[in-house]
């Protein structure tokens, strides 16, 4: 097959980095395994690979330092980066998400999981891409960023600024988690200015006001919100 993608496959764990790699062969994916952060950077740089898949907790240098200087080089700075990092982490999986992994595992996770993600993980880099003006039609919702209206069902809704920013960030990244910081980052405009805390009461009142459809944005505990895939 042509065109295979190259995964990267930094893990310590041999018996877990194996299975990761069998399953990802499996799938079609071409796949380079090591072991080490420092390895594991220098193999980002040599082989350019589609994907990275980076255990956080790694002897030497941190899964944490490996995506920073990956975000940072801008050989790999593009690069998506799924994280894997033990159960109960959560701390680490916020930074790692600030850091600029593209989505994480937690640990055990079964190899279904894990390629679901990285599908999804190359679904999203594909929609990146293109820049779509167009309104965003989900469910009964319709989000119309030209004129920064919301409609339920052909009812214009009345949000805030920061609610429709919000609101569209999240929508237009559908599946992917964000943290509060992220969500700031994202919709801080030149003429207001919103707070980490704040999201959360801007997420309340945004829940509020899509009403049967305020499950669309979902709490992922520990970390921040997203918007239903
Ligand atoms: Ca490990």
């Amino acid at each position: 097959m042509i065109n295979k993608k190259t995964i990267l496959v930094v893990e310590d764990e041999e018996d877990l980095r194996d299975i990761i790699i069998y399953n990802l062969e499996r799938e079609g994916y071409k796949t380079v395994g090591v072991e080490t952060g420092e390895q594991g950077l220098e193999q980002a740089i040599a082989l350019k690979p589609d994907l990275i898949i980076l255990d956080l907790m790694l002897p030497g240098m941190s899964g944490m330092d490996v995506c920073r200087h990956i975000r940072q080089n801008t050989n790999t700075q593009v690069i998506p980066v799924i994280m894997v990092s033990a159960k109960g982490e959560e701390i680490d999986i916020v930074s790692g998400l600030e850091l600029g992994a593209d989505d994480y595992v937690t640990k055990p996770f079964s190899p279904r999981i894990l390629l679901a993600r990285v599908r999804s993980v190359f679904r999203r880099s594909k929609q990146v891409e293109v820049v779509d003006v167009s309104p965003l039609k989900i469910e009964g919702l319709t989000i119309d960023t030209k004129k920064y209206q919301l409609s339920i069902d052909d009812d214009p809704i009345d949000l805030t600024k920061s609610e429709f920013g919000i609101l569209h960030f999240l929508a237009s990244h559908r599946g992917w988690v964000f943290t509060r910081y992220q969500i700031v980052d994202a919709i801080r405009g030149d003429k207001y200015v919103v707070t980490e805390r704040a999201i959360d009461v801007q997420i309340a009142g945004l829940r509020k006001k899509l009403g049967i459809h305020a499950d669309l944005i979902e709490t992922v505990r520990g970390v921040g919100y997203r918007f239903k895939e």
